[in-house]
């Protein structure tokens, strides 16, 4: 049976630079094997962030594995805890729970980090513990996760108003009031008195920099239909990030862990690759996620961004296609949105994609894979969905 294989640059995609003359990152990077690639595959564009819905990686990545996030995605909390394994009740609200400092929890309060000075896993540790003793006679459950990012789990409380209160992500509201955010909290009485507690509590703390919890991205458990019913086909997810592994697991995909992955630029590529390979000598899909583009995006580092697309060019896509090129695979390359390096956030374009297919390559692919090039092609696939079932295909 033939294999297929993504390669997904998160973030990978973006728009022209002036300091690279015009350029996008894309296109500024040395990246032979996409050339080599691109004139024999399939070259188009497809929507992985439906109309209406935030361009966050959560959406992205569920579009590219197969599901509609307008029928499935509930939140970036419930994604996190499928990551985590956690036992959840279907009417549980997941909430995910940053450790923020905050100048004060009241209308002149100010969001001054979205990391608590990115704090160590060790010094949140115990912070969780206690503000899970303090909760004891409340609904709400924290639960620990790694450095500022944790979970809170609000039993019972997925038909409550709670579900609905818009609270924004921390880290897009730097340096901005709360004011707005605290109005919503404060619709919800008791989430506002264990806000208040944990607030209590956590600036009275010197051991660190976190002054408030910040729970948002709330939603009922994730559950996805079976991915290997969906396709027919046997899947795993090699990432370093929790929201890719969440939806691998939900899916009921293996989740291929791997030593050294940091989702930066000085990640294991090889072991991610090894990881890969071995699974499809028995499975039949992988999706391999590299988060590195995407982080030097945020960080507004157009050098940093076009080495981190060289080095999955070099070190994922070559050896992938080194070793898959005698037999029967198709290899596609995408990226689950855009993160333009002038926006240092993401866009909903709908993103590049090339499709490759070692028995049956094509002579009339365009001759450099990048934005342009494959919008140029005029394919598009308005449902992001769809990319799998597209490729599969074109296998057959
Ligand atoms: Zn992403």
């Amino acid at each position: 049976m033939s294999k297929i294989v993504f390669l997904v640059a998160d973030g990978m995609a973006g728009w022209p630079l002036d300091s690279l003359g015009g350029r996008t990152t894309l296109q500024a990077a040395h990246t032979p094997t996409l050339d080599l690639l691109a004139p024999r595959s399939r070259c188009g564009c497809c929507r992985t962030v439906p109309q209406g819905m935030p361009p966050g990686s959560d959406v992205a990545n569920m579009s590219l594995l197969g599901y509609d996030p307008h029928a499935h995605h509930t939140g970036r909390g419930p994604i996190e805890a499928a990551a985590q394994g956690l036992q959840l009740d279907p009417d549980d609200l997941v909430w995910r729970m940053n450790l923020v400092n905050v100048t004060e929890l009241s209308g002149t309060g100010i969001m001054l980090d979205y990391s608590s000075g990115h704090i160590s896993t060790p010094v949140a540790a115990p912070l969780i513990a206690k503000l899970a003793e303090l909760a004891q006679e409340s609904p709400f459950q924290p639960i620990q996760g790694i450095q500022y990012r944790h979970l809170l789990v609000q039993r019972g409380g997925a038909a409550t108003d709670a579900a609905r209160l818009l609270i924004r992500p921390p880290h897009d509201i730097l340096d901005q009031a709360i004011a707005q955010d605290l109005a919503s909290f404060s619709t919800f009485p008791e989430l506002q008195a264990f806000l208040r507690t944990a607030h209590e509590f956590l600036r009275s703390e010197p051991t660190s920099q976190a002054t408030s919890i910040w729970p948002w991205g709330q939603g009922r458990p994730l559950s996805l239909p079976a991915f290997a019913e969906r396709f027919g086909l046997r899947g795993a997810v090699v990432s370093a990030v929790d929201l890719v592994k969440g939806l691998g697991r939900a899916a009921g995909m293996e989740v291929l862990e791997v030593e050294g992955v940091t989702g930066l630029i000085d990640t294991n590529y090889e072991g991610k690759v090894d990881a890969a390979l071995k699974f499809l000598e028995h499975g039949d899909f992988v999706y391999l996620h590299v988060e590195a583009p995407d982080e030097c995006g945020h960080m507004g580092d157009a050098e940093l961004k076009k080495r981190a697309i060289e080095l999955f060019d070099q070190r994922i896509v070559a050896p992938v296609l080194a070793a898959l090129e005698g037999s029967d695979a198709t290899i596609v390359v995408t990226c689950d949105h855009f993160t333009p390096v002038v926006r240092r956030t993401h866009t909903e374009d709908p993103v590049p994609f090339l499709s490759f297919r070692t028995r049956a390559p094509r002579t009339d692919g365009p001759a450099v894979f990048d934005e342009a090039t494959a919008q140029a092609t005029g394919l598009f696939l308005p449902e992001g969905r769809d990319l799998i079932p597209f490729c599969l295909e074109h296998t057959a």
